[in-house]
């Protein structure tokens, strides 16, 4: 949102919707369906705007104010649920400007109850939280074996965080930490109605003692995920087919319902097998007339690794996608400049391990048992994560070292698409990517790739194109495209793309200096249609030639 010209240009370097004029309006307008407003005024004009529509913290949106100058991005409230911390991060970021956050915990550098990953937080949350701020440390409880404890450690009390996934009675002083501990193994009828299961689902947690806000997930059968009776209890969905279910051993197989859908157990098996190695059955299965639900309990959290590319450099072309990623891990690994890159991210808390550039298998490794132990860990790489970077070996290793870790890729804009739109549109045809790194691959095959592309008339993004041990590689390669390209054809060196030491060389294949390529470069090399207009570098697809 913004008011005035300087605004309206801080705004259009935000990757956000913006409308410009009737800010208070428009604020009121769409107060309860945005998620988080960035305006760009004053802290005193927006709080006249939003005072009146505030209702409370669970609910209303976040608001983050920025200057005419664009030097502060003020989180002005939502902090936390709103999001309107890890916003003003955010547009700091994009904008250069210095984010002010004044929630109390993240001022003093502890992590909010309420913001802990892997954990819901109830109870005397306000009460716990100012006793951790007047320097008291509360008594960290689990009830859960093995469950990993929070990123918080204890002390003598006397207030208490407890995590656990029984039913507690409110008392001030105690916190509640939820972890998603349970699973509900949920079979129904075919002409079982929405409000049966969710009946039958709440009495049966009522009458174990347990919580609903630790229950991850409901499983059931193929045939019955997109009924209304399991949808409509509102929680993520996992299906398994009837042979799968038939394989787990169950307390409770029943031969009638082994004849109607080909496993004895849908209820209890599939709760076992979506609460994964070691879970067991707290309460086995419950029926009614026409639903039947059964709740299995998690040895550990399920552990997700997300390798998670950042982009060439700044927040401003990193993926939202990545964002959510490392924000939400509580473990972050990388190669000490990638952490650095991924900084504004972090959380109080959050553990970030750097590791040595060149270690890759070792830090996959780390990563994935880290995972393995029910953290949320992200690695992270530069550019895109599967390019010449750390995806191709965790999905390699994730099978022997951790089978049972959520493994996702997170994408990002790679060198070579960061390096090309700097300079024009070189790879807008056929293209290869090469990386002249010999150290894992022997240059032979390198070699042979190049020759291939030098025939085949690729433009070619050369990575790892030279390093202090590695000098003569650039110079073989280009000597090989040589041998099939006029000395004229445009070459890009392209340094540090969208980093604050971004350098861009403009030259030819017969001119280029290759000393001036080192470990941050990209080397874009045109293929014979490649041409320079008006100062940019370019390959045609063929649209002004095609009838
Ligand atoms: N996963 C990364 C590539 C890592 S290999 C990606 O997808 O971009 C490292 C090589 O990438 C460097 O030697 C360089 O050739 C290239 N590179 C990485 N970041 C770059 C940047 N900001 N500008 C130019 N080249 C870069």
């Amino acid at each position: 949102m913004s008011a005035t010209q300087a605004g309206a240009a801080l705004a259009a370097r935000l990757p956000f919707e913006h409308r410009h004029g009737s800010v208070g309006a428009t604020i009121r307008d769409e107060w309860r369906r945005v998620d988080a407003f960035v305006v760009m005024l004053a802290t005193g004009a927006t709080i006249r705007i939003v005072a009146p529509l505030l209702e409370d913290k669970g609910h209303d949106p976040g608001v983050v104010c920025v200057d005419e100058a664009g030097r502060w991005a003020v989180a002005l409230c939502g902090g936390h649920h709103g999001g309107a911390n890890a916003l003003a991060r955010r547009v700091a970021a994009l904008l250069g400007a210095q984010a002010v956050v004044t929630t109390a915990t993240d001022a003093v550098g502890a992590p909010a109850l309420d913001q802990l990953p892997g954990f819901a937080a109830t109870g005397d949350v306000a009460g716990v939280t100012r006793a951790m701020l007047d320097g008291r440390r509360p008594r960290i409880d689990i009830e859960l074996p093995g469950w990993p404890a929070p990123a918080l450690t204890s002390g003598p009390g006397p207030e208490r965080i407890l995590v656990t996934d029984a039913v507690v009675t409110a008392t001030p002083g105690v916190a509640v930490l939820r972890p998603p501990s349970l699973v509900a193994g949920v079979g129904c009828s075919s002409d079982a109605s929405a409000g049966d299961a969710g009946t039958w689902f709440a009495d049966t947690l009522t009458d174990a003692g347990l919580d609903r806000a630790s229950v991850a997930m409901v499983a059931t059968i193929d045939r019955r995920a997109g009924h209304p009776a399991v949808r409509h209890l509102g929680l993520p969905i996992r299906s398994y087919g009837a042979a799968e279910l038939a394989a787990v051993a169950v307390p409770h197989p029943s031969g009638v319902v082994a004849r109607a859908v080909g496993t004895p157990s849908v209820a209890e098996a599939a709760a076992l097998l979506a609460a994964g190695e070691g879970a067991r059955l707290v309460v086995t299965k419950r029926a009614s007339n026409n639903v039947t639900v059964a709740l299995a309990r998690r040895a550990r959290p399920p552990g997700r690794l997300s390798v998670v590319g950042l982009g060439p450099g700044g927040p401003e072309h990193r993926t939202p996608a990545a964002d959510v990623a490392v924000r939400h891990a509580d473990v972050v690994i990388g190669y000490g400049p990638y952490l650095e890159q991924a900084e504004d991210l972090s959380w109080p808390g959050q553990m970030r391990i750097p590791s040595p550039i060149g270690e890759e298998t070792e830090r996959a490794a780390q990563a994935l048992t880290e995972a393995a132990g029910g953290r949320r860990v992200a690695l992270v790489s530069s550019g895109d994560a599967g390019v010449f970077a750390m995806a191709s070996i965790v999905c390699e290793l994730a099978p022997e070292v951790a089978p049972d870790v959520d493994v996702d890729v997170v994408p990002g804009v790679t060198a070579a698409h960061a390096a090309a739109s700097l300079v024009g549109a070189p790879l807008g045809h056929d293209h290869a990517a090469i990386s002249l790194s010999d150290l894992r691959t022997p240059w032979e095959l390198i070699e042979r790739r190049i020759m291939a592309a030098a025939e085949s008339d690729l433009a070619v993004a050369f990575y790892n194109p030279r390093s202090r041990g590695r000098t003569w590689q650039l110079d073989a390669a280009l000597d090989i495209l040589r041998r099939h390209r006029k000395p004229g054809t445009p070459v890009a060196l392209v340094t540090d793309a969208y980093r604050s030491e971004q350098r861009v060389i403009h030259t030819t294949l017969g001119e280029i200096e290759t000393q001036c390529a080192g470990m941050t470069t990209c080397v874009i090399v045109g293929s014979s249609t490649t041409r320079m207009a008006a100062g940019r570098m370019m390959t045609p697809r063929g649209y002004r030639s095609c009838p």
